[in-house]
């Protein structure tokens, strides 16, 4: 067997209007917009990834915000909630800021976390929970101040009909099962972000449906050295991966797991630094060397994007 997986590499979630998008996951949530990029599957589409000041695995939140998505439904087959970790401490930094920003929130308890529950714009679940073990991490200067700051992922709820498939699966990526909370069984990995996958059960859930709002995928970290065994892990439990794929900051192979929810496996390595300076990431559209010869065409179809200064870092 390939060595564990630590983690979640990044989310991916479908929205509605880029610029409300983007104003939400960095002035309200406080991640940097780490690069602005497109759908390299539907070019007239952005690809929006917000982090922490680099975008490192385990902190990436990413968006393709198509401005005329319909709502789809949260449901059965879906990460059904994206769970970000903060400093035991900051829960109520974070409901006031919440509330300030008029998004709705409430507190729940879950395995003795604190775990406060709101929606992002286009009616996305998030969620923050609060732990003592939050690393330090690598936040952004501003606007969240770095005591409060949202440290990366904490993990992911999976909505499912039958979760005994995809545990399966789980084990074998090295994550192992550590409680059971109603219809919540949870699975940890070895990292200190991303590390958590909540496998609920509920079969009065709806079916989910794709569109603005929801889940897109799902992606682990695991290296360059593994990803062909990753690979073929998948196979041997009965999925159909993609080959590796070229995404430019990282390395990709896909596999739709037997719930319904999509799984990537994305390399650490080379990351968002390798085409674009720290100091100013995110700031202008870039694209994959094989659709520059594109660019004029591509820029031309997309909407303006225009960025509060907060977002910027020097
Ligand atoms: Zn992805």
């Amino acid at each position: 067997m390939p060595t564990d997986i630590p983690g979640i590499h990044h989310v991916t979630a479908v929205g509605a209007d880029p610029a409300r998008n983007a104003a939400f996951y960095t002035e309200t949530l406080g991640l940097r917009l780490v690069k602005r990029s497109v759908n390299q599957d539907d070019v007239s589409v952005y690809h929006l990834f917000y982090g922490d000041r680099t975008g490192s695995p385990g902190t990436s939140m990413t968006v393709f915000p198509y401005p005329d998505a319909a709502p789809g439904q949260v449901g059965q087959g879906q990460a059904s909630a994206v769970a970000f970790l903060i400093p035991d401490g900051s829960v109520d930094f974070w409901i006031d800021r919440l509330a300030s920003a008029d998004v709705d929130a409430e507190t729940t308890e879950r395995f003795g976390d604190t775990v406060v529950r709101f929606s992002d714009p286009d009616g996305l679940p998030l969620e923050l929970v609060a732990r003592t073990d939050a690393p330090a991490g690598d936040p952004p200067e501003r606007p969240v101040p770095a005591e409060h700051a949202i440290r990366g992922f904490f993990g992911v709820t999976l909505s499912l009909s039958d979760a005994d498939r995809t545990a399966t699966l789980l084990e074998a990526m090295g994550f192992e099962t550590t409680g059971t909370e109603g219809r919540r069984r949870r699975y940890e990995a070895d990292g200190d972000l991303g590390y958590v996958v909540d496998l609920s059960e509920d079969p009065d859930a709806p079916q989910g449906r794709p569109g603005a709002g929801t889940v897109h995928h799902v992606a682990f970290q695991v290296t360059r050295e593994t990803h062909a065994e990753w690979r073929q892990v998948l196979i041997d439990h009965g999925l159909r991966p993609t080959d590796i794929i070229d995404r430019k900051w990282f390395e990709s192979v896909y596999a739709r797991t037997s719930g319904g929810v999509l799984f990537e496996y994305a390399t650490e390595e080379p990351g968002y630094t390798v085409d674009e300076e720290l100091a100013h990431l995110g700031e202008r559209l870039v694209l994959p060397e094989w659709l520059e010869g594109r660019r004029d065409e591509i820029e031309a179809d997309l909407p303006s994007l225009e960025l509060h200064d907060t977002v910027r870092q020097e």
